[in-house]
């Protein structure tokens, strides 16, 4: 927590506004605004926020939603609720991201049969950002709307602007691993506040106005919280501060494994300004001398714990025989890729620690301090 948090959850408790409705929600929500420069709903999860976003966009039975490949499944799952059909498309190794030449194959196939999918889910991954210019574009010309998941990637930017603001919806998240949080929750924007108006009717169920429990439209039970609200507005003032924390610990991991053959940094293409949520390396098994997965182990046995990246969603049992464009660059990812201790409260001494591990499973021996004076 940054330091003010407590105080707004006071306020809620002082004017005993606990529950949907209060000051800190509209606060925040205006805040969250003022941050983005796009009308913003807060919900109870960003999972929800995507629903809304698909629904508002027309997904329904029978339809299509093309999605990044690489990313967490709960960017997938809505299509599912929605009763549409995810298709995956594949990863740029350059990026790691959406690759455009993968979305533009699967454009130009549908578009031959006819049947043009009804949204793009793209995926913001680890705080940097997708290829925006050509995916927008080529959404453009095909009239496929667009929504970016920016769940991991709230503080990120793309050739100076706020990611999440390009597509018809940005979609953020406020769950307790993201890098600000508020135990749970979401945001939903758009650059159409009339949509958003709509997410927020249907996400407290929608009761029709001046009728007294009278309902026409299906909703769902998806507002915020004005005590969680109270914790979100705390913890936008620390966002500049958590991004610096989490480039900082990249950087340091950068530079104290520079010297090593077969382990590099997550790209950061310079058209993006990426927040590092996750400090995530590729693994070249044969230059770095060491498997992804014995490197996995021997941080474990240290007590020490990291994931492998993201497992793509045509690899899941949940998604298996969705179709999918493109090669196989989100499933090495997947094999090769690995994700550092990464909170912003990560101490200097412990990741010395997590360094001189890394140094030891290939044999580089240990180092006695931190790379640079980052
Ligand atoms: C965390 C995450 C979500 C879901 O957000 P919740 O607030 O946990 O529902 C969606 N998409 C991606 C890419 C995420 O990382």
């Amino acid at each position: 927590m940054g330091g003010a948090e407590q105080a707004f959850v006071e306020s809620a408790f002082a004017s005993n506004w606990l529950s949907t409705v209060g000051e800190n929600i509209t606060a925040f929500e205006e805040e969250f605004e003022g941050l983005l420069g796009r009308p913003a709903v807060a919900v109870s999860s960003g999972t929800a926020a995507i629903h809304l976003g698909l629904r508002l966009l027309g997904v329904g039975p029978g339809d299509e939603v093309l999605c990044s490949d690489l990313t967490f499944v709960a960017m997938c799952n809505p299509v599912r609720y929605l009763g549409a059909e995810p298709v995956f498309l594949d990863s740029d190794r350059a990026t790691w991201h959406l690759d455009p030449n993968v979305l533009e194959d699967a454009l130009r196939k549908r578009a031959g049969k006819n049947k043009l999918p009804r949204a793009l889910a793209v995926a913001h991954l680890y705080g940097g950002c997708a290829d925006l210019d050509p995916i927008l574009a080529l959404c453009h010309n095909y009239g496929v709307p667009v929504l970016e998941d920016a769940a991991e990637a709230l503080g990120a930017r793309y050739r100076n602007k706020p990611v999440g603001t390009f597509g018809d919806f940005g979609v953020y998240s406020l769950n307790g691993n993201k890098i600000i949080t508020a135990t749970g929750g979401g945001v939903l924007i758009s650059s159409n506040p009339a949509w958003i108006e709509k997410a927020r009717f249907w996400s407290q169920q929608a009761r029709d106005p001046d009728a007294s429990y009278q309902h026409s439209e299906l909703g769902y039970n998806y507002g915020f919280s004005n005590v969680l609200a109270g914790i979100a507005r705390g913890q936008l003032q620390v966002l500049d501060r958590r991004v610096s924390e989490r480039r900082g610990i990249a950087i340091k991991y950068q530079k104290a494994f520079s010297d090593l053959g077969g382990i590099s940094l997550m790209p950061q293409p310079e058209w993006g300004f990426h927040t590092n949520w996750l400090s995530c390396f590729f693994i070249n098994e044969r230059e770095f001398g060491a498997s992804r997965d014995s490197l996995i182990r021997r941080l474990e046995e240290a007590n020490i714990e990291s994931r492998p990246v993201w497992k793509p969603m045509h690899m899941q049992p949940l998604y298996s025989g969705c179709e999918r464009f493109g090669g196989t660059v989100a499933e090495e990812l997947h094999r090769h890729g690995i994700c550092l201790a990464s909170s912003s409260s990560l101490e200097e001494v412990d990741q010395l620690r997590v360094v001189n591990i890394v140094r030891g499973a290939v044999g580089g021996g240990p180092q006695s301090r931190l790379g640079g004076g980052v």
